[in-house]
């Protein structure tokens, strides 16, 4: 679905990223972690054709992305979807929700939107009313279904749960693994938080300074990790080390 090679972004003094490849096969639930300015958005950024690469080659669906100009980029942005961390900031105050969800198909779809409105359990009526109305949850509810309304294959989620109140973050978590089953969707799941992605990826890379240090399935990076990183990053993490040990049987 998609791959990256040696894929570089320098900013005038900053390296982002330092030759990362990797590759995302259809239906797997991809989790990229790492600590803050490891260059987990700076990736998701490239992966949308939002941003392009130093240099390295980006491939999505077998298609070179990374060399194609903005008009030829129509074929991603239906079929590549994300969901960013704060959904304030991505939602137009002065937009009805309605069109807020509609704005990725190009049209108003009123039946797309009371049909998505459904899947993400916003009331019915919210396509009348103004991201303000709605809580923190339900903002993400709304960007969500925004996401899923052009029927992507595959969803980007940057830390879509890290701006939200700890009480609401477990229901957005299982809202989206929820839509990525039946939706058959593949995720790219980007967190700062170990704990939720082995929630809810079945694959973890894991990213510090601008390059993916070790990577694998979820289950074995966790319970035997490789790179003296990922357990700093575990035992830095106290809950998720504790339940580890008591997987151990220690
Ligand atoms: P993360 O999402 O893991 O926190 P980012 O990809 O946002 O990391 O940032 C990686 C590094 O690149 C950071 O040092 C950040 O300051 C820098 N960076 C990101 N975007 C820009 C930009 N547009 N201009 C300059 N530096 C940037
Ligand atoms: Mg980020």
């Amino acid at each position: 679905m998609i791959e990256l090679r040696d894929v570089h972004r320098r900013y005038q003094r900053v390296h982002a990223l330092r030759g990362v490849s990797l590759t995302v096969e259809a239906g797997q639930r991809f989790g990229i972690v790492g600590e803050s300015g490891s260059g987990k958005s700076t990736l998701v950024r490239l992966l949308a054709g939002l941003d392009r690469p130093t240099s390295g080659e980006i491939s999505f669906q077998g298609k070179r992305i990374d060399d194609l100009p903005e008009r030829r980029l129509g074929f991603l942005r239906s079929e590549l979807q994300v969901v960013f961390q704060d959904p304030m900031g991505s939602l137009d105050p002065r937009m009805r929700v309605r069109d807020i969800i509609s704005e990725p198909l190009g049209r108003t779809d009123r039946a797309r939107v009371a049909e998505m409105l459904a899947a993400v359990g916003l009331p019915a009526d919210s396509g009348d009313r103004y991201p303000h109305q709605f809580s923190g949850g339900q903002r993400q509810r709304i960007s969500i279904a925004r996401a899923l309304a052009p029927r992507p294959s595959v969803l980007v989620a940057d830390e879509p749960v890290s701006a939200l109140d700890v009480s609401v973050r477990k229901q957005i978590l299982d809202l989206l693994a929820d839509l990525v089953a039946r939706f058959d969707l593949t995720l790219v799941f980007v967190s700062h938080d170990l704990g939720v992605v082995r929630r809810i990826c079945d694959t973890v890379a894991v990213m510090r300074h601008g390059e993916i240090v070790e990577r694998g399935e979820v289950a074995t990076v966790y319970s035997a990790p490789r790179h003296p990183y990922t357990r700093e990053l575990i035992a830095a993490a106290p809950n998720l080390h504790a339940e580890l040990e008591r997987l151990r049987g220690r």
